[in-house]
Order: C-alpha cells, then structure tokens, then sequence
C-alpha cells in the first residue's frame, strides 16, 4: 500500500511528531487512500492541543477555526490543513450537538466518536494504520457499519443517517441490515437538522454513482428530507410507457443523468408535480396536464427551504419549466430556444429530456432523432455564428427609435427585426434592417 501524502500534510504530521505529539490523518482520507482514490481533503488529528499545535506552527499562518471543538487551521504552501486534536464527544440532547466537547491522549478515543467504520481509521507515517473497529474489513465487504449501535449514534445526530446514505450513493456500498433499520426508525429526527446540513449532505447523495439505487432503498430518508417526493410513492401510472410507480421512476430519472449537482437536483425534482396533475385519457391511460410548470413551483419551494444558493433554485425550476416545451424542430426554434434560455441551459435542457425518456418503458418514448436534430442545429447555429439575440443584430434601439411612434414600439421594432433574422441570417446587415424598421413602422397601426 502506498501512502501518497501530500508534502504540506507530511510536513504538519512530521513537525507534531518531532515536537512530541502524535499525529495521523484521518477519516475520509485514510478511506479513500485504501480504496485508491485520490483523497479532495486531508484531515490531521493529534494529541496537541489547540493552543500546542498553534505554538508549533508559530512560524506558519494558523487560523483558528473552531477552537472549542479542538480545530484550528495551519496554511502550508497555499494549502489549508485542519488540525483536530483527539476528542471526545460529550451527551447529545438535541441529537444535532455534543453538549460538550473533551481533549484526549487517545487516538482511539478520537475513532470512536466517529460515524462509520470506514471513516474512523487514522494513518501516520511513523506509527503505522489505527483501525480499531475493522474499517478495512467493511471497506472490503464494501458495507457501511456504524461505529458502535447505529440507533445511539443515530440518535446522537441525526444528520448521520442522511450521511449513511450518502455514502452508499458515493462509495457504493450496501448498508447493514441492523445499521438501515436504525435508519428507518429515526428517519423523522431528520427533520431537526438545519436545511444547510441536509442539503450538503443531499447534494452528495445525489452525485453519486449509486445515487439511483440509494434513492430507492432509502425511499423513507429522503422523502423526510423532501416531503413533496412522498406522494409520489406507489403512485401508480397506468399505460404502456409506464412499468413502476412515479418514485422509482424519478429515482431512474436521476440515474440516467450526469453525475451534476443541479442537474440531477433537476430530475429528482421534475415529477414531484405528478400527483396534482394527473388525469386519465379515453384509454384510461395516466396523462399529466401542466407537470412541469406545476413541478417548477413546488421545486422552487423545496430548494428555497433547503436554503440553496439562489442561482441553484432558480437555476433548476427554470429547467423543469422549460421541459414543457416541445423539442425544437426547425432551425429556427431552435434559435428561439437559445435565445430564450441561453447556450447552457438549451444544452441543460437536451440532458434533462434524454435523462427523463431513458426512465420509461423502453421503445414506448423514443426522442433520440429529435434530440439529434436539436443538438446537431445547435452545433450548427455556434459554429457558422449566426445571430440568434437582440445583442447580435446588426442594429441597435437607436438606429430604429425614429421610425417608432412610441418607446414599446423600439422594443417590438427589435423582436421583429430579431424575428426576421432567425428565419434568414442573411438580413443581418444594418441597411436591411433600417429599411425593415421603416417598413414596420409605416405599415404599423397608429397608436
Ligand atoms: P468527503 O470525502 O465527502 O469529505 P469525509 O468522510 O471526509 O467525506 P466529512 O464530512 O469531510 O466526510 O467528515 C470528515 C470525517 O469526520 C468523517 O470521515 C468522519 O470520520 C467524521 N465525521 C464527520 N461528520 C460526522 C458526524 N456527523 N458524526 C460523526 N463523525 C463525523
Ligand atoms: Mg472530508
């Protein structure tokens, strides 16, 4: 086993070493380092406490990020590494905090406070791994165990029942039966958790690989972290592109999408509009009128609960709104569409609509040419540069303001200028476009 630590870590685990103190890196890191991942964050703990490990590093930027939970920052080489001293976790009343926080000289200690097995191993380059609760063996098995009973830990923070399945999701692990147990009978003491410890956690989730089973087997957790999903829940659609209630479908839905945090936010969301919307046609078949405009609002309530960043809420109702709208089929739809939302969210769009055919009944809703014909025109329009927004016409308010009787009438002069330009690129040059505002204007009805 190669134990690939960065230069900046090794520095902060030798110097504590050489002042006396024991120091690993621990948690996540040592966890992915055994699964041969390559680690996004390193965390240190030792036995200095705060105010030792600040004098150790006096020469070095030490920030000091949470002092009373033992935490403090050291900046090495542009790199941030937290230093934890060993701890114990005092009562949890509010199954959110410890009630208080003590220093210890063990570093099992320090493990024992920890969620899950796989979390709760330390490495230092002198002392060698501290697995003192089989985290190896379970990454092996590829399982997720709580560190001691999962409904005492679960009760201490409920957060880290949402964790636990936010680890199956990203590592890909099965959770233990005795561990999903505890989950689902806690799973309510979620809803004591602060929406920005949710929604991290949630994110997570849903960028995992496994993101597709995890929904489905814990249906109970996240439906208590997104209530508006649970009437989705055995909600059966009848009809031959259907096979399976709405929620394993949504769930498919974020399995068919890229491992993105607001597009797959996207599809968890797209059809939690499906209860309020639902009819049966002449066939009795199950038809929604309006789902995703319904789907949008309820999106945006959801995310703004969850405190998400405004660019995120808006960012994905806008998309779920947006699939209402047919696939552009002629070139200048297409141009219309990417005006209206722009190359990123066209692009978006495509994703969402292919994500969301994949999750029903295979051969019953086949859109693979259209979507090829409206990626292809998309290409096309980038490529040859043609105009397709008020910014790229020839013209501006100015040059058109004096045919126009009033001021809305610059604003309509443009749209139809714009208009005539998507259907022929070709019109494009200032003198036809002056001489279209004229002709618009003359033939317009007077105010
Ligand atoms: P990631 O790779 O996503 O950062 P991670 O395992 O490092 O995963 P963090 O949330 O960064 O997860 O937490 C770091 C470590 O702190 C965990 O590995 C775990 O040992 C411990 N930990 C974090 N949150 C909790 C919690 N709520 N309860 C118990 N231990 C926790
Ligand atoms: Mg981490």
């Amino acid at each position: 086993m190669q134990w690939d630590i960065p230069a900046p870590v090794r520095l902060v685990l030798d110097r504590l070493e050489e002042n006396g103190y024991a120091a690993y890196v621990v948690g996540g890191c040592v966890r992915d380092l055994l699964m041969g991942r390559a680690p996004h964050d390193w965390d240190v703990t030792t036995s200095a406490r705060p105010e030792e490990t600040k004098a150790v590093f006096s020469d070095l930027r030490v920030i000091e990020t949470g002092l009373k939970h033992g935490t403090v920052t050291v900046r090495v080489d542009d790199r941030n590494v937290e230093v934890t001293t060993f701890r114990i976790d005092g009562a949890y009343t509010d199954a959110r905090h410890p009630d208080s926080v003590t220093f210890s000289d063990r570093v099992e200690e320090d493990l024992a406070r920890r969620d899950f097995t796989v979390n709760a191993m330390a490495y230092s380059p002198k002392r060698g791994l501290v697995d003192a609760f089989d985290g190896r063996g379970d990454l092996e098995k590829k399982v997720l165990r709580c560190v001691g009973d999962p409904d005492e830990r679960f009760g201490e923070d409920a957060l880290r029942i949402l964790r636990a399945a936010r680890f199956a999701a990203t590592l890909g692990f099965s959770i233990a039966p005795e561990v999903a147990e505890a989950m689902q009978d806690r799973a309510l003491s979620l809803t004591r958790i602060s929406a920005e410890r949710v929604a991290s956690e949630l994110l997570k989730l849903l960028r995992g690989k496994d993101a597709e089973r995890v929904l489905v087997e814990q249906a109970d957790v996240i439906c208590t972290v997104v209530p508006e999903l649970r009437l989705l829940r055995g909600f059966e659609q009848k009809g031959a592109m259907y096979d399976c209630d709405a929620y394993t479908q949504t769930a498919r839905c974020v399995g068919a999408m890229e491992r993105d945090a607001l597009l797959r936010l996207a599809m968890l969301l797209l059809h939690c509009g499906k209860p309020a919307t639902h009819v049966h046609d002449a066939q009795g078949n199950s038809v929604y009128k309006n789902l995703y405009a319904v789907s949008g609002v309820i999106a945006q309530n959801v995310l703004r609960r969850l405190k998400l960043s405004n660019d995120m809420i808006f960012g994905v109702s806008t998309l779920i709104v947006a699939c209402g709208k047919p696939i552009p089929d002629t070139r200048k739809r297409v141009k219309q569409d990417m005006n209206e939302l722009g190359e990123l969210n066209y692009v978006r769009l495509m994703k969402i609509k292919r994500a969301e055919a994949a999750s029903f009944v295979k051969g019953t809703y086949d859109i693979s040419d259209k979507l090829l014909f409206a990626y292809r025109q998309f290409d096309e329009v980038l490529v040859c540069d043609e105009p397709y927004t008020l910014k790229t016409l020839a013209v501006t308010g100015r040059d058109v303001r004096r045919f126009c009787k009033t001021p809305e009438g610059v604003g309509q002069t443009l749209q139809l200028l714009l208009d005539a330009v998507l259907d022929d690129p070709a019109k494009n040059e200032r003198e036809t476009l002056i001489r279209l505002a004229k002709e618009i204007n003359d033939t317009a009805e007077p105010a």
